[in-house]
């Protein structure tokens, strides 16, 4: 496994491997790799003959008063996990080599953006547009793969692959969780104990909300108020938001149909977490 923080040699590489006539699979990461980003490499290794990681904490999609300067890193420990799962290449590029001093082009999207997670992290989705289409013109892969944990944004980077006809296919994987439901992430190294335990109710009012749907409750407003009500029980927790949209459109809908997307995002101390229900796929 190559590892490299140039983009010139990251091209030098693909350009030899498409002589070949071989596939390549990116999947795109911040690093502190777990077992969510593994089977995305894995899924990735499966369904391509080469495969890139890319690690880069993008500051593009960080604000002001979030977890930039503090996010977890460990690369040895990354690297580890990329070989063990045959990736061929780490991208681990600095700061300066992703925006060069005058950088002033970004990818930005209107409606999408702006529910959800948009709402209470404005400018989040244009530092993921802007990288992830910078890392598609870097790579070139026939195929990106993303957490369906990051439900919203699995649904803005299908919009802008469609809107800019880039010719990269999107693959969207499973969320993988902790044994009590928990969905694995980098942040979830930031909770305490009681946090931890805390952070468990995310799951138990989605799963409320499955249960609503599975018996026939199709009232938006009714499974929403269980999820807040849920949520809200919980005192070491504050909701962000709990909603239910359009799996497409991202917008609410008062009647649930298939394939909708219940989403919902807290805050533990400092700690922002997120997850959902996607009903019908
Ligand atoms: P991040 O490093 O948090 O930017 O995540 C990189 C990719 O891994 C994104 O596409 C995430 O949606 C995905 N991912 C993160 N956590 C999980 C998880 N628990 N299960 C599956 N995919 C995940």
């Amino acid at each position: 496994m190559k590892i490299t923080n140039t983009i010139k040699e990251v091209r030098k590489n693909v350009k030899a491997w498409r002589t070949e006539g071989l596939t390549v699979g990116l999947v795109p990461t911040m690093g502190y790799l777990h077992e969510g980003h593994q089977s995305l490499i894995r899924r990735a290794v499966k369904e391509n003959d080469r495969v890139v990681v890319s690690i880069f904490v993008n500051p593009l999609q960080f604000g002001e008063t979030e977890d930039l300067d503090t996010y977890p890193e460990d690369f040895a420990g990354d690297s580890k996990i990329c070989a063990s799962e045959g990736a061929s290449m780490i991208f681990h590029p600095s700061e300066h080599e992703m925006y060069d001093e005058g950088f002033c082009t970004f990818t930005d999207m209107t409606g999408l953006t702006e529910t959800l997670c948009g709402k209470s992290r404005p400018g989040h989705f244009r530092g993921v547009c802007t990288v992830v289409s910078k890392l598609f013109n870097i790579v070139s892969p026939d195929r990106a793969y993303f957490g369906w944990k990051d439900a919203q944004q699995v649904v803005v980077i299908k919009r802008m692959v469609m809107d800019l006809n880039m010719d990269i296919e999107i693959v969207a994987c499973e969320t993988v969780r902790e044994s009590d439901g928990l969905a694995k992430s980098s942040r979830n190294v930031y909770l305490n104990s009681n946090e931890r335990k805390a952070s468990t109710i995310l799951q138990e009012a989605l799963k409320i909300a499955e249960k609503k749907i599975a018996s026939g409750v199709r009232a938006s407003h009714e499974i929403q108020k269980a999820m807040i009500d849920t949520i809200s029980a919980e005192k070491e927790v504050k909701l962000d938001y709990a909603e239910i949209v359009d799996l497409k459109s991202l917008q609410p809908v008062n009647t649930i149909e298939a394939p909708a997307l219940l989403a919902a995002a807290i805050f533990i101390g400092e700690t922002r977490l997120i997850d959902n229900y996607i009903y019908g796929i």
